[in-house]
């Protein structure tokens, strides 16, 4: 609890820090939300909650709240009514429109927002403003898990089921960090291990998970395909792959198998470091039991080879039978509280709502007819796209809702130079961020606490947010910001409950035709929910029957990152989350958790904080070929030698001015995951 007293009503909600989606109660008392109460008919966590759900929704309340529409005049903000903001954005759009096309605007979505909302931004850059420049966080974490995993299996998104992981009889962790990042995930973990799971961590870091692995695979950053190649080279030599699964339910097997051929122990050691015994021993539980679950999180999807590492895993997965079953599958931990969801709702360059093309005639047809006009037919910008035409001046305008790119996205000098080089960019948050201060207009919106939608969490399941409270001061919920702006644009929509957008999105989108306000009131939908009477579903791709038909195997070779060590820059730097904090901290984010870890740690080998004479707590100076920052040096074994890790979580030390600008080929996902650094003793 934050606050004090009797609550005057409890009101069930989904978390907004993570994609576990958890369910509690926001307990509230005078209009105001007082703290968070479990909620044991959680469908997803029961009783548990972490550190962040429990404490961090103070933030709600904080007095760095905006509450009022922000018009900047002479460099300066002036407060404004949301008639004379919203009629300034629609003059501007208009124009800008008129004067150089539909294209020369975009929109940032957000995985912060409900699904209603984000469904809402995509059909509002799409049938109001007439282009499919619109795109969102999923871009810089797991738009390598949708290519990946839809490439693979047919189906962009994680196989099973939260739930499932307590009773899993082998779980294979890779590149992620639930401890920290998926609290809940991690809680169920440790309970699997309790009753006798094996666990099998690959990570660069010894995270608190390796302390209870039955084999820890502490790798170089950057060389997972390289593992798990090897992997299943071991596999496929010793006869323990499924042929009955890989005869009847895959395709290119005979590719795959070709190209794992080099991938001997020894050269696997070579390219990662991992000793070639626990090798063997890793396949060999992974392989031998029954069944076995794979969970990762953005250590593999943060590559210039981001999505081959995902297709890896689900090559894996094929190869021993273990997907279409319970216990089993390729289960990516997606980050933010509904990046599943704004996914699934379109917001990307790409699909419109349930991942129908952008490029597919008959479902661009029937957009069109239900929402009433002609729709662009050519993928729109991804965000990296969006910065370099913002450099460029193709790119005239941006709308931002509920992100904060200037912080989160790579090599931020650039964004921000992106930004600085707009005619016009309207933020729409919840606090002024660093992008908003670059902003011509703000507008306002309301937190999670205040307005009803939805939220999908990381196994497909589709939960209610449940206005709790009043919006605070002038602020309003953002689907009706957009609905407004539409409305002044000359494009009418009329929506007034967030469920009727989501009845309007499930009419148009087949995997998700069941889902209604009423059918997920209770314990929500898995989806793929096909219709009215469909229970939802718990675990995909049900005896190797794929969304596509046969599961795909991917002949995929290691990829050493864009940037490695070099005699000026000697280190290793990877980035990632801490327990306390979610994603960046912008100002008036909660104070019971910033209490916690106020400032950034760069954690940094024994033996390398010897040589370059720095003692744990020294402030140092980290230095890349796009920027420097300060933090205080961390000296731990928990990293290699040559390694150095960083979180990102704060505005004062912004670790993304010095994260790598290099991005997946594939989805244009950005290396935050590798790149080359020195540290200095800073002078003082
Ligand atoms: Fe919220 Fe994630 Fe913590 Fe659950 S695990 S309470 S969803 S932050």
């Amino acid at each position: 609890m934050h606050g004090a007293g009797t609550p005057d009503k409890k009101v069930k909600t989904t978390c907004p820090f993570c994609g576990v989606g958890c369910n509690y109660d926001l307990n509230v008392k005078d209009g105001k939300v007082i703290g968070v109460t479990s909620n044991l008919t959680s469908a997803v966590n029961g009783r548990l909650t972490c550190v962040k759900g429990r404490f961090g929704t103070d933030y709600v309340h904080s007095p760095e709240r905006l509450t009022t529409p922000l018009i900047k005049k002479n460099g300066e903000f002036v407060a404004a009514s949301w008639d004379e903001a919203l009629d300034l954005v629609a003059a501007k759009f208009n124009e800008i429109k008129q004067a150089h096309g539909s294209d020369a605007l975009a929109a940032i979505s957000s995985a912060r927002c409900v699904n209603e909302e984000n469904y809402l931004m995509q059909k509002f850059m799409r049938a109001v403003i007439g282009t499919n420049n619109v795109d969102h966080c999923a871009r810089v974490c797991h738009a390598p898990t949708v290519a990946g995993l839809a490439a693979t299996f047919g189906s962009g998104a994680s196989t099973n089921s939260i739930n499932e992981i307590s009773d899993d009889k082998v779980i294979f962790l890779i590149g992620g960090n639930p401890t920290e990042a998926h609290p809940v995930v991690g809680a169920k973990i440790r309970q699997a291990c309790r009753k006798g799971a094996k666990l099998i961590v690959a990570d660069p870091r010894k995270i608190e998970l390796a302390a209870k692995a039955d084999i820890f695979m502490q790798l170089k950053p950057g060389t997972d395909i390289a593992l798990i190649n090897g992997l299943m080279r071991i596999i496929l030599k010793a006869g323990w792959h499924d042929q009955e699964f890989i005869k009847n339910c895959t395709t290119d097997f005979d590719k795959m198998a070709a190209v794992v051929e080099k991938y001997t122990p020894e050269y696997v050691e070579g390219i990662t470091g991992v000793p070639q015994h626990l090798l063997l021993e890793a396949a060999k539980i992974y392989a031998t039991a029954e069944r076995a679950a794979i969970f990762y999180t953005l250590g593999i999807t943060e590559h210039t080879c981001g999505t081959d590492n995902v297709m890896s895993l689900a090559n894996l997965a094929m190869l021993t039978g273990n997907v279409g079953k319970l216990n089993a599958g390729v289960n990516p931990l997606r980050g933010q509280n509904n990046v599943q969801g704004s996914c699934d709702m379109g917001a990307l360059p790409n699909v419109y709502s349930g991942y129908q093309k952008v490029t597919d005639p008959q479902a661009r047809e029937k957009f069109e007819k239900a929402w009433g006009v002609k729709l662009p037919d050519k993928v729109g910008m991804m965000l990296p796209d969006m910065f370099d035409a913002a450099v460029s001046g193709k790119l005239k305008a941006m709308y931002v809702m509920g992100e904060d790119p200037v912080l989160t996205d790579g090599n931020t000098h650039h964004v921000h130079k992106g930004f600085e080089s707009l005619e016009f960019l309207v933020v729409q948050n919840i606090f002024m961020t660093e992008t908003g201060k670059l902003a011509d207009v703000i507008l306002p919106a309301a937190s999670f606490a205040e307005k009803d939608g939805s939220f999908t969490n990381c196994e497909r399941r589709v939960q209610r947010v449940r206005k709790a409270i009043e919006p605070i001061g002038d602020s309003r919920p953002d689907w009706e910001i957009i609905r407004d702006l539409s409305n002044k644009m000359g494009y009418s929509m009329s929506y007034t409950h967030a469920s009727e957008i989501m009845d309007e999105m499930a009419s148009l989108s087949p995997m998700f035709a069941g889902l209604s306000f009423e059918r997920i009131d209770e314990k929500g939908l898995q989806w793929p929910v096909p219709d009215k009477e469909h229970p939802g579903t718990q675990y995909l791709h049900k005896d190797g029957n794929f969304t596509h038909g046969k599961g795909i195997f991917k002949a995929i070779e290691h990829q050493p990152p864009a940037e490695e060590p070099d005699a000026e820059y000697p280190l290793l730097l990877t980035t990632g989350r801490i327990l306390y904090h979610y994603n960046i901290t912008t100002a008036g984010y909660s104070k019971n958790l910033t209490a916690h870890r106020p400032e950034e740690r760069v954690m940094i080998h024994p033996g390398d904080a010897k040589s370059l004479g720095i003692s744990d707590q020294d402030t140092v100076t980290v230095s890349s070929r796009r920027g420097s920052v300060q933090a205080k040096a961390w000296v731990t074994s928990a990293v290699l030698p040559g390694g150095i890790w960083m979180s990102f979580h704060y505005p004062a030390s912004p670790t993304n001015q010095i994260t790598s600008g290099a991005y997946d080929k594939i989805t244009k996902t950005y290396e935050y995951k590798a790149c080359a650094a020195k540290v200095e003793k800073t002078a003082v």
